[in-house]
């Protein structure tokens, strides 16, 4: 193999990580295991390696990432100054492998996702020349009900609102070296990925996987982040809310119109007193509707907002290599 092959080769498997110490090691194995049988068989460059990205752990996993990257040269860990949160975490690994990566591999750690499938996503790659290769789900049965109706959920308003994802794929995917060349080009604050990446073009593909349960530690995503991400997700790419609006506005004109006849009707029957509860009732249900009205613009303004300060996704504080 010449240098120039195996370059252009050389794969990055991206791992974004918060307070995930307990379930590391077991990643860690499972993935270089995984990297040296692909280096062996040809499939991947000899500079292959894992990239590690502490988001602002506070507990031992970045001292489990140095620890290897001192240790074995196919590691390499990122650790942000702080908590950015998973979207902009796994951006910033992306950004960093990809100065000396052909391909990425983007993955969470608690090995939910099947990385038996790695294989065949750089096969479509290499082979069928695809730049993007989403893993996508089979079936959700090993997630709790819970998460899977609301995942169900958030997958159907965002198709509602406008905004095109793939279906039951989370951030478990290839992209060649351009693709996050233009990812990168993208300068949102608010990011999903997974609602930028369709944007990019490009030729892509599925692998389909079974979702297995974590194999330890417990979920980094409770409700309220997952509401965040579908309020990123609908702000950053629709403005079907913003249509609402109208459609509310418009709707309770109607309603008014019907009020105004009836209260005319009443007073020219002299019992205009009567009036008052109807009036009572369309005080509370229009200022209600403003303030619905009012959010959603508040959602926008604040997205203005934050986008306005170009402010940096994220600050590096070390990159082992
Ligand atoms: N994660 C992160 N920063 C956060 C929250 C999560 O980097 O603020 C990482 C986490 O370590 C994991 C991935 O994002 O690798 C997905 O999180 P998790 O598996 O907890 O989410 P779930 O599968 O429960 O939706
Ligand atoms: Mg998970």
């Amino acid at each position: 193999m010449t240098d120039c092959e195996m370059e252009n080769s050389t794969i990055a498997i991206v791992v974004p990580c918060f307070n995930e110490q307990e379930v590391l090691p077991q990643t860690n194995a499972q993935l270089r295991a995984l990297l040296d049988a692909m280096m062996r068989g040809g499939q991947a460059g000899e500079g292959s390696f894992i990239l590690y990205v502490d988001d602002g752990s506070r507990d031992r996993t970045w001292a489990l990432i140095s620890a290897w990257c001192e240790a074995d040269s196919h590691v390499r860990g990122l650790k942000l100054a702080g908590n950015v949160g998973h979207q902009n975490a796994l951006l910033a690994g992306l950004d960093t492998a990809r100065h000396d990566a052909a391909a990425t591999v983007s993955i969470d750690a608690d090995l939910q996702d099947d990385i038996r499938v790695i294989p065949e996503m750089v096969s479509r790659w290499a082979d069928d020349g695809c730049d993007i290769v989403y893993g996508v789900r089979r079936k959700r049965s090993t997630d709790s009900f819970f998460k899977r109706t609301t995942a169900q959920l958030f997958y159907k308003f965002m198709t509602g609102m406008g905004v095109k994802s793939v279906y039951n794929h989370a951030d478990f995917r290839l992209m060649s070296r351009r693709a996050v060349d233009a990812l990168c080009q993208y300068e949102e604050r608010n990011l999903f990925l997974r609602g930028l990446v369709p944007l990019l073009g490009y030729k892509t593909d599925q692998v389909l996987y079974d979702r297995l349960e974590r194999q330890a530690g417990e979920s980094k995503y409770p409700l309220s982040k997952m509401l965040s991400l579908a309020v990123d997700g609908v702000t950053s790419f629709s403005v079907k809310p913003l249509c609402l609006i109208f459609y509310l506005g418009t709707a309770f004109l109607v309603i008014s119109l019907a009020i105004l006849v009836y209260v005319l009707v009443s007073l020219f029957q002299g019992n205009g007193v009567q009036g008052w509860a109807s009036l009572m009732l369309s005080i509370w249900f229009v200022g209600g509707c403003m303030l619905i009205c009012m959010s959603i613009i508040a959602a926008y303004i604040g997205r203005i907002y934050t986008e306005g300060k170009h402010r940096p996704r994220y600050n590096i504080e070390q990159y082992l290599k």
